[in-house]
């Protein structure tokens, strides 16, 4: 059989589709082209130079073992760029290659020979000075937005996110800065803001870094006496996203540089993506100019996910993992791990791996089972205020008439409810619960837990409103 360009590259893609994931393989393998076999060297064609870098960064030593078997040990990978993209007239910032002659250039393990046809196709990702530390987009595409599902915590965050990926730099929200407790979507949704941007401008050049490895690489660089380099290499990224920047509190030297870095890319209109644990009113040790910056843009809280979009989160992820699941147990997750979707998710997954490691069927029991060891982790006691809503919604009433002062006798019960199971669920005093249920006094709650106990004995309906809501509130 003839070998051909195509021949070799099937080959490859054979022996690398066995060892990649195959969302990997479709979104990063299945949109190449293989264009020309010369001797021992393989063209091939990518969508973009984004692709290029993501190639070489994730998947160069595949690429290698495939083309070794295939060509020998002398193979070597050409790539071919399509877009024909223009990249400005952006200042050279690696060793000038001359532009008639491409020189090749050695790239971790496989030659990669710069083909003529790709103007610019040099490695950008070169801090001068700082040798061998090759820098691309660090993003992660299996966080984009369309896995990131919209409820009303995130809608604010979301929707800015996706105004300022449709046109970086070009909206009033710069800086961006989301912030909001753990596991909420902060990482999920900056990568998500970067992926898209990749994706609509191929040219950018995106970074998505967390604020320590920022302050690391600061670090070495006053280490190594190219301070200025590193500032420079910062200064020519069109967006730039640091996660979690409430690291930075209480390091001048690094929140100094970042001031500057943060000033230049501003001024010319490049975007700053921002993520943190507090909101800006909140973060301490940080100084007050650069506070001041964070302020520019837009904030945007992260809250915590109501029960709707926790429900969607748990159906989204169950049917990309194409796992079925009941959708009483999906419920009975989502209404129990509410403040935390890392760890909806680790409860999703732990109950997926239980019942496939023991073959266990998925039950209402085994997923008691699973929520009771995330939710002790995380130790939680129910609110006076959580108490007060879960009553008066089972009762059809606002919580304000609930506290009300009406004698009505249906009215009064509810808040004798209220009282009642804000001492069984809560440390709170007597008096604490009494001044937060519509301002009573420590005597009039523990009349009311006296009430509730009686009533319980001797009414079959009062008996039946206390096991409906200690079903509710159970946790
Ligand atoms: P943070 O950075 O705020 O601590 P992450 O971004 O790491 O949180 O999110 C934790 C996990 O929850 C990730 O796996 C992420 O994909 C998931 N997640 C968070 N919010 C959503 C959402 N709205 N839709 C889908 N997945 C989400
Ligand atoms: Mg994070």
């Amino acid at each position: 059989m003839e070998v051909t360009a195509q021949s070799v590259w099937d080959n490859c893609l054979d022996f690398i589709k066995d060892n990649i994931q195959p969302q990997a393989f479709k979104t990063w393998f299945e949109p190449i082209k293989a264009v020309k076999l010369s001797g021992s060297a393989l063209s091939i064609q990518v969508p973009s130079k984004f692709f290029y870098e993501w190639l070489e960064e994730h998947y160069v030593k595949i690429l290698k073992v495939a083309l070794t078997k295939e060509l020998g040990e002398d193979a070597k990978l050409v790539y071919v760029i399509k877009m024909e993209n223009t990249y400005g007239n952006r200042q050279p910032f690696t060793e000038k290659i001359p532009s008639s002659n491409r020189t090749a250039v050695k790239s971790q393990d496989v030659d990669v020979p710069f083909d003529n046809k790709s103007p610019e196709l040099k490695n950008p990702f070169i801090i001068p000075g700082i040798r061998n530390v090759k820098i691309e987009s660090q993003l992660n595409p299996s966080y984009n937005f369309e896995n990131f599902l919209e409820g009303d915590s995130n809608r604010l965050a979301r929707n800015a996110g996706i105004a300022v990926a449709n046109k970086p730099g070009g909206t009033s929200f710069n800086p961006l800065l989301i912030f909001g407790g753990v596991g909420l979507g902060k990482t999920h949704l900056a990568h998500a803001i970067g992926v898209d941007i990749k994706d609509k401008y191929p040219e950018k050049t995106v970074l998505y870094i967390s604020a320590e490895k920022f302050t690391q690489q600061y670090i070495d660089s006053v280490k190594k006496n190219n301070r200025n380099d590193f500032i420079h290499f910062y200064q020519i990224i069109d967006v730039l996203i640091i996660d979690d920047v409430q690291f930075l509190s209480g390091k001048t030297g690094t929140q100094d540089v970042f001031f500057h870095i943060f000033n230049h890319l501003h001024q010319n209109g490049k975007q700053v993506v921002l993520t943190s644990d507090k909101a800006p009113v909140d973060m301490q040790d940080i100084e007050q100019r650069l506070l001041s910056r964070f302020k520019w843009g837009l904030s945007a809280e992260l809250q915590t996910p109501d029960f709707e979009t926790r429900v969607s989160i748990l159906k989204n992820k169950l049917y990309r993992d194409g796992v079925e699941m009941p959708e009483e147990i999906v419920e009975y997750v989502a209404k129990h791990i509410k403040t935390n979707v890392r760890e909806l998710e680790g409860a999703i997954i732990s109950l997926i791996a239980q019942s496939s490691f023991n073959k266990k069927e998925i039950t209402i029991n085994l997923a008691k089972d699973i929520v009771e060891k995330f939710v002790k982790n995380t130790k939680r006691e129910v609110s006076i205020d959580y108490i007060q809503k879960v009553v008066s919604d089972y009762f059809q009433m606002d919580v304000s008439t609930l506290q009300s002062k009406t004698r009505k006798r249906h009215i009064v019960q509810a808040r004798q409810l209220a009282m009642f199971f804000a001492k069984k669920y809560t440390k709170a005093s007597l008096a604490s619960i009494g001044s937060q249920i519509g301002q009573r006094d420590h005597a009039t709650v523990l009349h009311a837990c006296k009430t509730v106990d009686n009533l319980s004995s001797t009414d079959k309906q009062f008996r039946k409103y206390v096991e409906d809501l200690s079903k509710k509130l159970s946790l």
